[in-house]
């Protein structure tokens, strides 16, 4: 079949399908008929990468409503332009769909009032010093005894030859609790006055699920990991908002990463959990720039299953989607989560933290199954994955469910038997995208050995295992061409390659981070691809992924990104 008859075919099929639905309403005359089917905007002379496997590539495209209508040769879709219709000259750049990130905490709020003491999106080393002015700076203007906290903080982007400590937070204030969070999500750091307060002393035992980290000399060093931060909470006065503040700064929070989103061409992202209404008044207000699967957790995810609202609700801006990520364990790049061999190298021998029983576990997969929601937790080491491959089995022999396609959130370490149950239960890994490039310095912590077993995207592709992409920001920078430069060349920025056995090919790179992505959330047959009838999300980027070095894919330039026809960045 011709490239031609092809494009005219499906062209003409979507066309009948519009007509089709006219049957019952007003009559168009024949040239009305053509003028709706004369395309909004046609896009030529590009080299486009659809990711459709039944043509994956194309010079040009027509976009009408929205959405793709036909994809060909610059010569064929030239001949569908019409009066009303906008052409775009891509002049020889490439063109993909636009990048879906499967698992971000969209921490726009974070990112626009609070102290920032690392840099969220690229690979860049701080001082110890400038992090105690920045909350030092904070501290002046915070009354006593309300906490002090910093944000996207990096152990292993430090200038400073050694770890941040107790002490260096006692320098920002002796009369404020002060806690500096690591971007991972796991651990945070504590100042002397935040854990008298906690009443957290060298004698204290470690919780479950958590530790006190301690020097060599016993005394505690101010590192606090998982569920043992749960007593911070519980002291000291935080900064409160009343209810119209709150949805004020949530609303500017959103608006101001959807933005950092659209520069970087991602057009869809699995928010994990968030304020709801003030997501739906961003939209209102014409400030929301990309597609939002809402992952909820709380109240809302009590509400949906009071209520029977399951995974679909919703439309092609904000659908609810799996749930938030449900914890199992601790953390890939704080060294938390759980192995079921001791981490190389550690004294005493430590195996990381399972962050919830097998028995809560099971009860909570249960509940979400059975009410029609896709389940998805949190697991990264192997021990985590496979208590919760244990729990969805369990659920679907109570309640067998078609195409539940549990979600795997992270799903770092596996072996060859996690891999067989996750196929057999249809589950879906959404996994760490830019570590390979930007974590490349916390790889040594884990070993080569485990490193090829680690972020496994060669292996789950060869087993039909659908792995998208999932950055975790904060944890994660979400650059999709920092993820794509990492799963191809498995190099870090410091120029060091872990479990190189992993690499993947820039086609599927680029598939684990649209196509995989739509399938994530059960939106496969609407996004993902450039295909006649998708909605029309789409990146112009620099230079062709496809011939470029791929050492150099993180420095190509986002040109234009589009959510639905309409271009929503420029460079
Ligand atoms: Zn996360």
């Amino acid at each position: 079949m011709t490239n031609r008859l092809r494009s005219r075919r499906q062209f003409m099929g979507l066309a009948g399908v519009g007509v089709a639905g006219l049957a019952g309403g007003p009559l168009l005359t024949p040239l009305a008929a053509a003028e709706a089917e004369e395309p909004d905007l046609v896009v030529v002379n590009a080299k486009v990468y659809t990711v459709d496997s039944s043509r994956p590539k194309a010079e040009a495209f027509a976009v009408r409503s929205g959405r793709f209508t036909a994809t060909g040769s610059s010569g064929e879709i030239r001949g569908l332009i019409g009066k009303g219709t906008q052409t775009f000259d891509a002049r020889q750049m490439s063109i993909v769909p636009g990048f879906i990130d499967c698992h971000n905490h969209a921490p726009g709020a974070t990112l626009l009032y609070d102290v920032v003491v690392g840099n969220p999106y690229e690979v860049e080393f701080v001082t110890i010093a400038s992090i105690v002015e920045k909350l030092r700076a904070k501290a002046h203007e915070t009354p006593a005894g309300v906490w002090v906290e910093g944000y996207f903080f990096d152990d292993t982007k430090l200038k400073d030859d050694r770890q941040l400590s107790v002490r260096d937070l006692d320098q920002v204030s002796k009369d404020h609790p002060v806690v500096v969070h690591h971007r991972g999500g796991h651990t945070s750091y504590y100042n002397s006055k935040a854990l008298e307060m906690a009443d957290v002393n060298k004698s204290t035992p470690n919780p479950p699920g958590g530790t006190f980290d301690r020097d060599t000399d016993g005394g505690l060093n101010g590192r606090v990991t998982d569920r043992a931060r749960a007593v911070f909470n519980r002291v000291g006065k935080r900064t409160t908002f009343t209810e119209a503040q709150t949805m004020e700064r949530d609303r500017d929070g959103l608006a101001y990463i959807s933005k950092q989103f659209a520069r970087y061409g991602v057009t869809s992202v699995h928010h994990e959990g968030g304020n709801l209404e003030a997501l739906q008044q961003v939209r209102a207000r014409g400030d929301l720039l990309h597609r939002v699967s809402y992952e909820a957790s709380g109240k809302v995810l009590d509400a949906m299953i009071s209520s029977g609202m399951m995974t679909g609700f919703g439309d092609e801006w904000i659908r609810l989607g799996a749930t938030s990520e449900h914890g199992v364990d601790g953390s890939f790049s704080e060294r938390t989560m759980a192995l079921s061999i001791p981490y190389p190298g550690m004294t005493p021998p430590y195996k990381g933290n399972v962050t919830e029983t097998q028995d809560e576990l099971n009860a909570w997969v249960e509940r979400v199954h059975r009410a029609g929601i896709q389940v998805n937790c949190h697991a990264n080491g192997d021990v985590a994955i496979g208590m919760m491959l244990t729990a969805v089995e369990r659920a679907q022999k109570l309640f067998p469910r078609t195409d539940a396609r549990p979600k795997i959130t992270h799903c770092t370490l596996i072996n060859d038997d996690l891999v067989r149950r996750i196929k057999a239960a249809g589950a879906l890994p959404a996994v760490f995208t830019s570590y390979a490039y930007y974590n490349s310095d916390k790889f040594r912590f884990y070993g080569e050995d485990l490193m090829k077993r680690s972020m496994a995207f060669r292996t789950f592709l060869d087993a039909g295992i659908p792995a998208a992409a999932g950055s975790d920001f904060s944890p994660g920078p979400f650059d999709p061409r920092m993820a794509i430069q990492g799963m191809v060349t498995r190099t870090g920025w410091d120029g060091k390659t872990w479990g190189a056995n992993q690499r993947i090919t820039v086609e599927e790179a680029l598939r684990v981070n649209t196509l995989n992505g739509a399938y994530n959330s059960h939106e496969e047959t609407i996004k993902g691809s450039i295909t006649p009838g998708k909605l029309a999300d789409f990146v112009v980027l620099s230079d062709d992924l496809f011939t470029m070095d791929p050492g150099r894919i993180k420095d190509v330039q986002v040109v234009r990104t589009v959510v639905g026809g309409k271009t929503v960045y420029q460079a």
